[in-house]
């Protein structure tokens, strides 16, 4: 009896993160209803509930680290109160902000399992079915884009970071020195030279300084009136350069700039990289996927022939964050950037051998990103995405017009799903300085009263000087009804913000 018992007790442990199976299937159930709940009651909720940021940090208590444990129910059921009542949900129908899109429920699901699974996609032997999972995501990414489904690539958190891994495959590919072993210090000749537009987003200042290149490496190109890189002005700064006895590697396009959606010339990108040996890298975190569009534009489609491309699967994907994606035209300049062979793992070099993931990006132990994408790729399939896009970019030119046929609003750009205008009171001409830094003061409080009555969201652009509203579409729960019903609450909220700064303001009538 005692030796039976003591058996027993040597195979059971207590664990206070243990869960049995039938306690998890109810908690799982109940936090299912109130998900699914919040789901449908979504469009009849504030987009942001608008309190300050002392409120919300409030919310959870303020008490130091629990001693001891607590009821898992509670846990989850309290969680999901704090998110639901004190969130802003991007996956409003409308939220038109910044480019964060509406998550597909089944991406959560993804999540989920990938969570209960938890394969260490860093290694093969890890996680055999997820590695080749992320694989196949990969080369559907490549095959949605018209890229080279031989490609290389693997999932990062974001664009940012898809952004990087290019960036350090360029620099390790054309150097010309062992940049890996010497670093920047063992350049041998004129500094490294980068060259993008002016509109590209800020991930390559932080790349630059992250790993050592420096932000005064970079050779920022002006724009033409449409916001894309002058590509007259791109060739003489890369002959200026080289006959400085600098050493340009890398251009870099934008595929869809972050603040209007314009779209650089990449297919010249491409050709003058062919001319000049350069490495082309193309940021298409927020366009890339448009090039799933029958009609997409020409200069998108250049994309194609870029030596590397950065994709967020977390923007017009629609993934739940977090999900970046980088393709590498050659696999091996993933390789060549990042493999190391520590004793303590086993490398197989025959022609079939594993995919381990830790050689190709900056990771080592890698979470199952891929599977959220995965599954919506299969969901929606290519035709879905397409339609979903194309619906995307539809509702940002109905915008536009809405916008145009209202009075008191200005519109300005549109590009993909981006559109920009601004709240002109009609008795004031802008031109003159005067009107024009009270239109930014008007505009800019304007944005801040939307965005604090959670109404809609939309956020900013400044285009010569010019603070802009910008609304950006991304987002399968957007409606023809929302886009129509954004000018009247931006009219009504800029004749109230109008009211209270003019008297104060002084500023002429016209
Ligand atoms: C969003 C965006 C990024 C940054 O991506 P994150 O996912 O936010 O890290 C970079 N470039 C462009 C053009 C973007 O739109």
């Amino acid at each position: 009896m005692e030796m039976a018992t003591q058996e027993k007790d040597s195979r059971e442990r207590f664990a206070p993160l243990k869960m049995s199976p039938d306690e998890f299937r109810a908690l799982g159930h109940r936090l299912v209803d109130k998900i699914a709940e919040f789901l449908a009651g979504l469009p009849e909720r504030p987009v942001l509930p608008g309190e300050s940021p002392v409120t919300v940090r409030a919310a959870p208590g303020g008490d130091g680290l629990p001693g001891s444990g607590s009821d898992p129910g509670l846990l989850l059921e309290e969680a999901a109160s704090l998110l639901i009542d004190h969130s802003t949900f991007n996956g409003h129908p409308r939220f038109a902000g910044y480019i964060t899109s509406s998550a597909a429920p089944i991406g959560a699901f993804g999540d989920l399992l990938a969570a209960a699974i938890n394969p260490n996609v860093g290694a093969w032997t890890l996680s055999p079915m997820a590695t080749e999972i992320e694989l196949q995501t990969v080369r559907w990414i490549a095959e949605l884009m018209g890229y080279p489904t031989s490609c290389g690539g693997l999932l990062v958190s974001g664009g940012n970071m898809a952004n990087f891994v290019g960036f350090l495959a360029a620099r390790r590919a054309k150097a010309g020195w062992d940049v890996r072993a010497a670093g920047m210090a063992g350049n041998p000749g004129g500094p490294l030279r980068a060259y993008a537009s002016a509109e590209t987003h800020t991930w390559l200042q932080k790349v630059a300084d992250l790993f050592g290149v420096g932000t005064d490496s970079l050779r920022w190109i002006p724009t033409d009136a449409h916001l894309r890189m002058d590509t007259a002005a791109l060739r003489d700064a890369i002959r200026a350069d080289a006959e400085a006895g600098d050493r340009p590697f890398l251009v870099i396009g934008t595929a869809g700039s972050v603040s209007t959606g314009a779209i650089d010339p990449l297919p010249e990108l491409a050709a003058i990289c062919r001319e000049h040996d350069l490495w082309f890298h193309v940021d298409g975190a927020y366009g890339g996927f448009a090039a799933v569009l029958p009609d997409a534009p020409p200069d998108l489609l250049g994309l194609r022939e870029a030596d590397s491309v950065a994709v967020d699967p977390h923007k017009w994907l629609y993934a739940p964050l977090e999900a970046g994606c980088t393709l590498v035209r050659d696999p091996r300049a993933l390789l060549d950037a990042f493999s190391y062979h520590p004793p303590y793992y086993h490398l197989d070099t025959s022609d079939d051998a594993p995919v381990n993931f830790y050689e190709y990006g900056p990771q080592n132990s890698r979470g199952f990103r891929a599977l959220k994408v995965w599954l919506a790729l299969r969901q929606a399939g290519r035709e879905g995405y397409a339609s979903m896009i194309a619906e995307d970019i539809a509702l940002a030119r109905s915008l536009h017009r809405h916008v145009a046929a209202c009075p008191g609003l200005e519109p300005r750009t549109q590009d993909l799903s981006i559109t920009t205008f601004r709240y002109v009171p009609p008795d004031l001409e802008p031109g003159d300085p005067v009107v024009d830094e009270y239109l930014n003061r008007l505009n800019t409080e304007l944005l801040t009263r939307l965005q604090e009555r959670g109404e809609a969201y939309v956020s900013n652009a400044v285009i010569d000087g010019a603070f802009l509203l910008r609304a950006c579409v991304v987002n399968f729960r957007t409606t023809e009804a929302d886009m129509a019903a954004l000018p009247g609450i931006i009219v009504r909220i800029g004749e109230e913000v109008d009211a209270e700064l003019r008297p104060r303001e002084r500023v002429k009538e016209s």
